[in-house]
């Protein structure tokens, strides 16, 4: 049985109260104030459990940086406006776009930094991040604290962690996947009560075979619907990177990563990351039902790539030793590349932006 000191506060609540959807199972993993996953442990980074593209490269940072101080000009210059990431782990990211920000004084003076982050752990980790950051930061736990201000919202890998629910095909029903308790007391699945009403489901899922699964995250829409309103009140874009799909599908995209290996999501709860991809279709439905508009979803490679990473690199590498040059290359090839460790076709860039805004390369309308 296992030792995770969160799995048994998890079987005794399952003891009392029943099984627990995916949803309430991974909400206590992530985020349990005690042995939470996000609020205990140093998730990332090479020492950590996976790596984010912030991580390899300062390169990723710098293109979004670059990326926004056009869009700022594409907005018609707000001052002051909202630079607000969600979700920002070590702060890497913001540290790499306040740097950029250098490029540009007024972008710079006009931006008043917001982090939102859940877990006081990580935020300390920001903060000393961006102590001597080009850009001053203050710190909110939720999207509804935000000023009435135009804003330009960015994240990486943070939807892929908000909880999912999962829906099993049962017959003509699609019932509610929960984690309940075996004869021997360990945590186990098992088939709950709930059921999905049939509108919500892609046409797709009518022909799948019994026991297929299709995920919902009402978490995810519910924050994409609270920054999309946001945006469509006061104006703005927001710019997103995940892995997950374009189109609303079936499939058991929940997963487990301990130290850079796939794990069993029950094995050892609190101190495995868990995620499932993200379904890109319902979070554009929720953007554009509070009015504003969704691009055209690109790869993550497509994205980087149209907006200069290889010229970037090129510049970064220019009169370095021949192994920095050698590392500069399979960053960008890790970033951008099609194989099956890179993240260029299984990440994706997201954008949203208020309906006036128009054209924003690199994206098609
Ligand atoms: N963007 C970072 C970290 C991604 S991990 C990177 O690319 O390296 C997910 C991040 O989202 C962590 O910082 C985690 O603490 C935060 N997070 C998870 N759930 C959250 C929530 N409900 N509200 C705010 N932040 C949350």
């Amino acid at each position: 049985m296992t030792q995770a000191p969160l799995a048994e506060t998890i079987r005794k609540q399952i003891a009392i109260n029943g099984p627990l959807s995916v949803a309430h199972y991974m909400s206590l993993c992530l985020l349990d104030p005690k042995h939470g996953y996000y609020t205990q442990a140093t998730p990332f980074g090479a020492q950590g459990d996976f790596i984010t593209a912030p991580e390899i490269s300062q390169l990723f940072g710098e293109i979004i940086g670059a990326w926004l101080i056009n869009a700022w000009h594409v907005l018609g210059k707000p001052a002051p406006f909202l630079l607000v990431e969600a979700g920002p782990g070590r702060g890497t990211l913001m540290r790499d776009i306040a740097r950029t920000a250098r490029l540009d004084a007024a972008f710079r003076a006009a931006a008043d930094l917001i982090l939102i982050e859940a877990s006081p752990k990580l935020r300390a980790v920001q903060e000393q991040t961006l102590q001597d950051a080009a850009i001053e930061a203050r710190w909110l736990s939720d999207l509804d604290q935000l000023p009435d201000l135009p804003c330009m919202m960015v994240s990486n890998e943070f939807f892929d962690a908000l909880p999912i629910r999962q829906f099993v095909k049962h017959r003509d029903q699609w019932l509610e996947r929960v984690v309940g308790l075996g004869e021997d007391n360990q945590l186990q699945w098992q088939t709950g009560t709930a059921s999905l009403s049939p509108a919500s489901l892609p046409a797709t899922a009518g022909t799948v075979d019994d026991g297929a699964i299709f995920e919902v995250s009402t978490a995810r829409e519910a924050v994409v619907a609270a920054m999309a309103a946001h945006i469509a009140k006061n104006g703005g874009i927001g710019l997103h990177f995940d892995y997950g799909h374009a189109t609303s599908a079936p499939g058991d995209t929940f997963q487990a990563v301990h130290r850079h290996a796939f794990v069993d999501p029950l094995d050892t709860p609190g101190q495995a990351d868990l995620t499932s991809h993200v379904d890109f279709e319902a979070l554009a439905r929720s953007a554009k039902r509070q009015g504003v508009h969704p691009y055209a979803l690109m790869d993550q490679g497509d994205f980087l790539l149209r907006c200069g990473l290889l010229e970037r690199a090129g510049q970064l590498g220019d009169q370095k030793p021949v192994t920095v040059q050698q590392q500069i290359t399979a960053d960008v090839k890790r970033l951008a590349g099609d194989g099956p460790d890179d993240m260029g076709e299984l990440f994706k860039a997201f954008c949203f932006a208020h309906e006036k805004v128009g054209a924003l390369p690199p994206f098609a309308a």
